[in-house]
C-alpha cells in the first residue's frame, strides 16, 4: 500500500500458493547473487521500483507472473534479472542446451531494441542476447543467433520465419516473456504467438506484462500461464502520473471562459506556463486573440496555421 498502492493476488482463486512478501531493498532480492547487486550498483539505482518489489520474489520462486504495468515502471528489469538467474541456474551445461533458454516476445521492433539495450547493460556470467525483428537485416540476425545466445528478444513474425527455416529452435526455452501482451493482441499477433508457443515446453516459466487488463489478455493468461500471480502497479487507473497533481473542475459551458481567465490571471506564478486544449480550431483562435488583448503572451497552434 505504501509502495504506489501495488496489489497482488493469485490469478486462479483456488490456487493454493502463498504470495511472497514484497522485497524492500535490492539486497533482500539478490543477496545470494552478489554479481547482480554489483550490476545494479553500477546502474546507480537507489531502490527497487514498485513492480520490482513484488515481481522479483514471485519470479525468483519460479512462479508464473502477470505484471500490469506500463513502460517506465521498471518492468523490463522486473523480468530480466530473474531471467539471468534462471539461465545460470539450469543444470544442463550451456553448450548442451541446444539454444536459448529465455525468449522475450515483443510487439514492435522499437520495444525489442529497447529491451535488448537494457539487457546489454547487465554483464552476468557471460550471458549473451540477440534481437530478431522484421525489417532488420535477416542475415546479420541469423549470424548472431547461430553464434549461440542465451536470450532471444523477438517480434513474433520474424521469429516464426526463423523457426520455420530451422534457424531458431525454441524447444530449449524454459523462461518465456510476453511483453506488452495487450499491444501484441492489438497488432493481431495472437495466431503467431499460438504457433510459437506450441513448440515451447509446457513446464516453462512464463511472465506476461501488459499495460491494460482486457478480456483478450485474460484469455492469453488462461491459455498460456500456469497458476500465475497477478501484480497491479497502482490502481488500474494507469494513466495518472503520481508526481503530478491533477484537479478536475466540472463547469457549465458559459462558466468555462471566465474560469480560464481567472486561472490565467490570478492563479499562475510569474514563471508558470500553460497549455490549453480545446475542441475546435475556431475556439483556439478565439481564446488566443482574447488572451492577447488581455496582455497574456500566447500563441495558438492548430491544423490551419
Ligand atoms: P521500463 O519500465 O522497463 O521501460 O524501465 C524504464 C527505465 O527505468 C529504464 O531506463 C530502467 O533502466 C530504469 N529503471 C529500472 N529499474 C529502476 C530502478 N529500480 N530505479 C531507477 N531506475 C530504474
Amino acid at each position: 500500500k505504501m509502495n504506489n498502492n501495488i496489489t497482488v493476488e493469485n490469478y486462479n482463486e483456488n490456487a493454493d500458493v502463498k504470495i511472497p512478501n514484497p522485497i524492500r531493498t535490492f539486497e533482500e532480492a539478490f543477496s545470494h547473487y552478489p554479481e547482480i547487486l554489483d550490476e545494479i550498483e553500477k546502474a546507480g539505482f537507489v531502490k527497487p521500483s514498485p513492480i520490482q518489489c513484488q515481481a522479483w520474489p514471485i519470479a525468483l520462486q519460479g512462479i508464473d507472473l502477470i505484471g500490469i504495468a506500463q513502460t517506465g515502471t521498471g518492468k523490463t528489469l522486473a523480468f530480466l534479472l530473474p531471467a539471468l538467474i534462471h539461465i545460470d541456474g539450469q543444470s544442463t551445461p550451456r553448450e548442451e542446451r541446444g539454444g536459448a533458454n529465455v525468449l522475450v516476445l515483443s510487439p514492435t521492433r522499437e520495444l525489442a531494441l529497447q529491451i535488448e539495450s537494457e539487457v546489454k547493460k547487465y554483464n552476468y556470467r557471460g550471458i549473451k542476447c540477440c534481437c530478431v525483428y522484421g525489417g532488420g537485416n535477416r542475415r546479420d540476425q541469423i549470424e548472431i543467433v547461430s553464434s549461440g545466445v542465451e536470450i532471444i528478444i523477438a517480434t513474433p513474425g520474424r521469429l516464426n520465419d526463423l523457426i520455420m527455416n530451422g534457424i531458431i529452435d525454441v524447444r530449449s526455452v524454459t523462461y518465456l516473456v510476453l511483453d506488452e501482451a495487450d499491444r501484441m493482441l492489438d497488432m493481431g499477433f495472437e495466431p503467431q504467438i499460438m504457433k510459437i508457443l506450441l513448440d515451447i515446453r509446457p513446464d516453462r516459466q512464463t511472465i506476461m506484462t501488459s499495460a491494460t487488463w482486457p478480456e483478450g489478455v485474460r484469455r492469453l493468461a488462461n491459455s498460456y500461464l500456469k497458476d500465475p500471480m497477478l501484480v497491479f502497479v497502482g490502481s488500474l487507473d494507469l494513466a495518472a502520473v503520481h508526481s503530478v497533481t491533477q484537479k478536475v473542475e466540472i463547469l457549465a459551458d458559459e462558466e468555462k471562459r471566465p474560469r480560464l481567465t481567472e486561472f490565467l490571471t490570478h492563479e499562475l506564478g510569474p514563471e508558470d506556463k500553460v497549455i490549453v486544449f480545446v475542441g475546435k480550431k475556431l475556439v483556439a483562435d478565439d481564446i488566443s486573440s482574447e488572451l492577447s488583448l488581455d496582455g497574456v503572451h500566447c500563441q495558438c497552434i492548430h491544423g490551419d496555421r
